[in-house]
């Protein structure tokens, strides 16, 4: 916790102006009760009017000026967690935009969810208690003990004993609330996974009628944290009336023992009612501590879960030297690549090399499984390789700054994805500067033109989030057009065309291939139509090579392309 807040920097003179007000109260408070007994000792009990309306015209003052500092102290107190909230949150969206997709796979993004959100807000409502509670809760135990001494010193043994009886209490308590506290950062993470689970699955879940199934995971997580609370507030039902048990035994004893000392004549009336407030007011300093026992810890399991995030080294980080001023066309070299995914037994990719040349179209196929997206993840650079290199025009990958080599690449994931906004700016996401026109011929090229015209607002038309309002093609028509007016050297199409028709799919490839004459193009594809008249075809089969050539070379010698080819035509023949 102390290292988030190192990220208070900014906020040294404001957090020093709460320290200040804060403190500023806490000596107003603890004066009050004093300028009491003076009224009661020197105005009631001598009938002075006018001095009662003195003594009583600097309480007044005094309990003005603690007001003011409260508010001050409140008000700036807020302002500095919430900038503290602020930073944090950006720093954690900083880093988790520089995770690999490796980081990704193994925190999970249900946890980096809570972590920006609900943990930093529990830093953040910590921070408040911290600043105002630092500070007062010592100043008004000691002053607090202090001045009841200077009031009468034989009556401090009543808080000698209540003292440590209410210490007692709240540390039992407070020890079984700890572990409690902890716990529920974590059960909240579980919620966020079943509920994101759910929402993105709501389709399958409704169609399989596993709602029953579902509703069933998520009721037990949600009890699961419900329990919890419970639990948690069990104790805290207990703790309020003990701890005013403790409190109210403390006043009676006060007020017996007082009174049996004023009568003896040994103490006055206003020392007795100064003395009951300084006891109470020493006994609330101990609570404040209490409770920031209780809730530091729970703030700090957060704070843990922040510091995993900010700590975490990505697998994938720029060269200390990049080499970027290279120049080429996009030329895509795998020489001799493995890779495997974190823990996993096997790796995905043995011994892969081939060459990919700028105006040719390489295109690669196999069986679902075979590791075709994988290999093509690896030229973006989303994963780094076992062994081996991938080289883009001449240049290692990891030699070059990620930035500039993505922005060689006009990338279609197999699993198409919009932003919600309209077609326009989803187009316009491959390329900042690209002009309405190029925007539309980059529709035009991805067939989508036409669906677009049909939409009402055209290319204003809005998408939903996640793109659920378009179709899976229209989706994927989209994406490529997104990749087209990036006019990038490099073109990579993950099955693009799968949830194409035979003739769109036909039409768009040739619409393409003008588009597409100077780049290197990649394509991912399953159906032998796809891939037939592409330069060079690679069939991959359980992460190796099982043959490279054209059609009609594959057809001649690779058993597994030869397969492939059967099995499809002969599919469309029986139709
Ligand atoms: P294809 O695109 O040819 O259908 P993939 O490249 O997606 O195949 O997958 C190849 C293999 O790698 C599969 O066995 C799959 O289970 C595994 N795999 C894919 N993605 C991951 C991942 N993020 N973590 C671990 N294993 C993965
Ligand atoms: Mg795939």
């Amino acid at each position: 916790m102390i290292k988030l807040y190192k990220n208070l920097k900014p906020y040294t003179a404001m957090v020093i102006a709460v320290l200040f007000f804060v403190a500023l109260q806490s000596i107003g408070d603890l004066y009050l009760p004093t300028l009491m007994s003076d009224i009661i000792n020197e105005g009631v009990m001598q009938g002075d009017t006018s001095r009662i309306l003195q003594i009583g015209g600097t309480m007044l003052l005094v309990a003005g000026a603690g007001v003011i500092a409260s508010i001050l102290a409140s008000l700036l107190s807020a302002k500095v967690a919430t900038g503290l909230g602020t930073i944090l949150r950006s720093k954690i969206f900083r880093k988790v935009e520089s995770f690999s997709l490796n980081e990704f796979d193994k925190l999970g993004t249900a946890t980096l969810i809570t972590r920006t959100t609900n943990d930093v807000t529990q830093i953040q409502t910590v921070t408040v208690m911290i600043m105002r509670m630092m500070i007062s809760a010592p100043i008004m135990a000691t002053g607090g003990i202090f001045m009841a001494l200077s009031k009468d010193k034989p009556l401090t043994w009543v808080l000698a004993v209540s003292i440590p009886v209410l210490a007692i209490v709240v540390a039992i308590l407070a020890s079984r609330m700890m572990p409690l506290f902890k716990q529920v950062q974590v059960k909240i993470d579980r919620i966020n996974l079943v509920l994101r689970e759910k929402l993105t699955g709501i389709r399958v879940i409704r169609a399989f009628n596993t709602i029953e199934r579902e509703r069933k995971r998520f009721d037990d997580a949600n009890v699961d944290l419900t329990g919890n609370y419970i639990k948690v507030n069990r104790i805290m039902a207990f703790m309020m009336p003990s701890i005013m048990l403790v409190m109210n035994f403390t006043s009676l004893a006060i007020l017996w023992f007082g009174g049996i000392r004023i009568s003896e004549g040994n103490m006055d009336l206003g020392a007795l009612a100064a003395f009951t407030q300084y006891a109470m007011q020493i006994m609330m300093s101990m609570l404040m501590l209490a409770m920031m026992f209780i809730m530091v810890p729970r703030a700090q399991a957060a704070a843990v879960r922040i510091n995993e995030v900010l700590d975490t080294v990505p697998d994938i980080t720029d060269a200390e030297n990049t080499k970027d001023s290279f120049t080429g066309k996009g030329y895509v070299e795998f020489n001799d690549v493995t890779f495997s995914y974190h823990g996993a037994e096997q790796p995905a990719l043995n011994n892969i090399s081939f060459a990919a040349k700028p105006g040719e179209v390489t295109a690669i196929i196999g069986s679902t499984g075979s590791g075709k997206s994988t290999l093509v993840n690896l030229i973006p650079r989303f994963y780094d390789i076992d062994s081996g290199s991938i080289l883009v025009d001449g240049v290692d990958v990891r030699d070059i700054s990620q930035e500039n080599l993505r922005s060689k690449i006009g990338f279609v994931p197999q699993k198409a994805v919009l932003f919600s906004g309209t077609i326009a700016e989803n187009i316009k996401f491959g390329s900042d500067n690209a002009t309405e026109e190029e925007i539309k011929h980059a529709a035009e090229v991805a067939q989508a033109a036409d669906f677009i015209a049909t939409m009402d607002g055209g290319y204003d038309h809005e998408i939903a989030q996640g793109g659920t309002n378009v179709s899976g093609g229209q989706k994927q028509r989209l994406s490529i057009a997104r990749a087209l007016v990036r006019k990038p050297e490099i073109y990579i199409f993950d099955d693009s065309f799968s949830a194409l028709d035979f003739k769109t799919d036909a039409k768009l490839r040739a619409a393409l291939k003008k588009e597409t004459l100077e780049s290197t193009v990649l394509i991912v594809a399953q159906r032998v139509g796809t891939v037939m008249d592409a330069d060079r075809i690679i069939v991959l089969d359980e992460g190796r090579i099982a043959g490279m050539g054209t059609h009609k070379e594959l057809l001649n010698n690779c058993d597994v392309y030869r397969e492939i080819v059967s099995s499809q035509l002969s599919e469309e023949e029986m139709r």
